[in-house]
């Protein structure tokens, strides 16, 4: 019951044999953010911000991001906020980019004045930035170049590019964030819109094999890796997450106590031997 989960938010994300798993949440509005808190997030691991931007006429520039992103981030002070520069695709893009050749990376002055307004944004959170759509170690070295050293610059894993070039990247980038929507419709050949594109399916051989992947390069170099697609909160998908490695996962505010009470319940030695049945 719901009452009950809510009971659990003070309760520790501690598997049964005493793995801790970081649960962090999505948010791309104010009230997202002040829910993540309220229902004991460490933070939020995908900050959306093009949402804001689905009608805009141009890139925004340094005063619009900055006025989207204030009240977003505000809640988070002091707690981990990883904001993701703008990813405009096929299925959210404003009139200005219909027709044009992208999806793509913004140009880079429309990419620098949004990591401008993240820094200033963002100043009081325990900030980090990250890439979405990364098909090259190339990309995420151009963007980091335009932000601050001292924030953590992280790339997406949602491209099967991505998976082909995961030791580059991982080399790259601070850390990695997984989004199993892009991730599964890109392996299984499937539309970003296709009802056949449910959050479970993340837990099929192609997907779990290039997560387990993902997650291995990532450990080699020592540095977090996170998952923050809807799989991250999918009752089936959660088990062999932590089957092959998973330890972050963010998820909808609204998910936090249902994920939370399934962490509790589970045993990462099953976990594994699942997921190692399902790559068998
Ligand atoms: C994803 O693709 O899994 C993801 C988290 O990003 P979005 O859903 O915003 O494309
Ligand atoms: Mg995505």
């Amino acid at each position: 019951r719901r009452a009950d989960l809510a009971a659990g938010r003070t309760l520790p994300a501690v598997t049964r044999d005493g793995q801790t798993i970081t649960l962090l949440a999505n948010v791309a509005t104010a009230e997202e953010s002040r829910a993540a808190v309220a229902a004991g997030a460490d933070g939020a691991g995908l900050v959306r911000t093009e949402l804001t931007f689905l009608t805009a006429l141009g890139w925004p520039d340094e005063a619009a991001h900055a006025a989207a992103l204030r009240p977003v981030l505000g809640p988070l002070a002091g707690l981990v906020a990883t904001v993701r520069t703008l990813d405009f695709a096929p299925d959210k893009l404003p009139p200005f980019l219909i027709g044009r050749s992208y999806p793509g990376q913004p140009p880079p002055e429309a990419l620098g004045a949004q990591l401008r307004a993240i820094t200033a944004a963002g100043a009081a959170t325990r900030l980090r930035v990250m890439l979405p759509m990364v098909q090259s170690a190339a990309q995420v070295r151009e963007a980091r170049a335009l932000l601050p050293e001292a924030v953590p610059f992280g790339a997406m894993v949602e491209t099967g590019a991505a998976v082909e070039a995961i030791d580059e990247i991982a080399a790259a980038a601070d850390f990695l964030s997984i989004g199993t929507n892009d991730l599964t419709a890109s392996l299984l050949g499937l539309g970003r819109l296709d009802p056949a594109l449910t959050p479970a399916r993340a837990a099929e051989p192609p997907v779990l094999r290039a997560i387990a992947a993902t997650v291995a390069a990532r450990e080699r170099h020592g540095r977090p890796v996170s998952v923050c697609g809807d799989a991250a909160a999918d009752p089936y998908a959660i088990p062999l997450l932590v089957g092959v490695g998973c330890r972050i996962l963010s998820v909808a505010p609204s998910a936090l106590d249902a994920v939370r009470a399934q962490v509790r319940s589970l045993d990462t030695a099953e976990c594994a031997a699942a997921a190692a049945a399902v790559l068998a």
